[in-house]
């Protein structure tokens, strides 16, 4: 069951529409109203709830008396985000987060290295994405780092350090999800960035198929080399081709009949397993490659 608890987001990431369509500015719920209606929900026999705010720590303060609301209620209920800011990450919401029941979250790092960090306007620096590591490392809540390749800054020792970064850190039991290429949407920064860059010509009207940005800094083909050999030898690694398979759906019956539960990312290295036992294995490609601008 989704749920949002705020509306709005203040950060200035170039290739967001969030800003646009929620604001820039932000609405909070109150705390107590969401856990009452999170309450109710799950007496009427919801389990799972999945906070879909823009950004679910920001601000911290909201994230925490949320979390402390939900832990009075003692609810036979799971919950997760995925959209956790590494900025704002520490012990105290990770405790609070532990005794509220979060069974997953997902960190929105989308690269460790600072061009690129910079080039995408995150708002934070790798030493941030590090230190977040280092925090979640301290805790029980499993973690979906989720990386976005090929963005302005991007180039070869970037996706390296990214990569670096992901292998070294990222929990074996925790998962990693990459995307290469980044969709242009009319109207945001990186619209602007890719026309001064020359690689856009198309007249917003005919982007409505998406068109995907990938730095000219980057050859999108050795790029998605890199990318490949570090999830064939991570189990726990994936790429968006994985939640396409079709073979999913009969993994996530399986799953729920022999007990796991959510969220199935958890999961990742066993089902990767499975896969490769029956010669299955998920290879990633170049999100919309046939519309890469460069
Ligand atoms: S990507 Fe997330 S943090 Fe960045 S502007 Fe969009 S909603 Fe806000």
């Amino acid at each position: 069951m989704p749920i949002q608890t705020k509306v709005g987001c203040g950060f200035k990431c170039v290739y967001c529409t969030y800003p646009t369509i929620e604001g820039e500015g932000r609405f909070l719920q109150d705390p107590g109203i969401v856990a009452n209606s999170v309450q109710k929900l799950a007496m009427s026999g919801f389990r799972d709830f999945e906070f879909v705010d823009s950004v679910f720590n920001a601000p911290p303060s909201h994230a925490l008396a949320l979390c402390d609301a939900l832990a009075k209620k003692r609810l036979l209920a799971r919950f997760q985000s995925m959209d956790v800011n590494p900025l704002f990450l520490d012990d105290d919401l990770l405790f609070a987060m532990e005794r509220a029941g979060f069974s997953g979250m997902g960190m929105t790092v989308e690269s460790a290295s600072d061009p690129v960090l910079s080039g995408l306007r995150k708002g934070f620096t790798a030493a941030h994405v590090h230190k977040a590591a280092e925090t979640v490392r301290r805790h029980n809540v499993p973690c979906l780092w989720i990386f976005m390749f090929g963005g302005p800054g991007e180039t070869e020792e970037t996706v390296q350090e990214t990569l670096r970064f992901a292998e070294k850190e990222i929990r074996p039991g925790d998962a990693a999800f990459f995307t290469i290429g980044i969709r242009i949407y009319p109207g945001t920064e990186l619209e602007t960035i890719a026309r001064k860059q020359g690689v856009l010509s198309l007249p917003p009207a005919e982007m409505l198929s998406p068109i995907f940005y990938t730095s000219p800094g980057v050859d999108p083909r050795r790029m998605e080399q890199q990318v490949r050999n570090s999830i064939q030898r991570h189990m726990n690694f994936m790429c968006a081709d994985s939640l396409s398979s079709p073979y999913l759906p009969a993994f996530h019956q399986l799953g729920c009949r022999l007990g796991l539960t959510t969220p199935l990312w958890r999961h990742t290295r066993h089902i990767r397993r499975g896969l490769r036992f029956f010669g299955m294995e998920m290879q990633p490609h170049v999100d919309g490659e046939e519309r890469n601008c460069p």
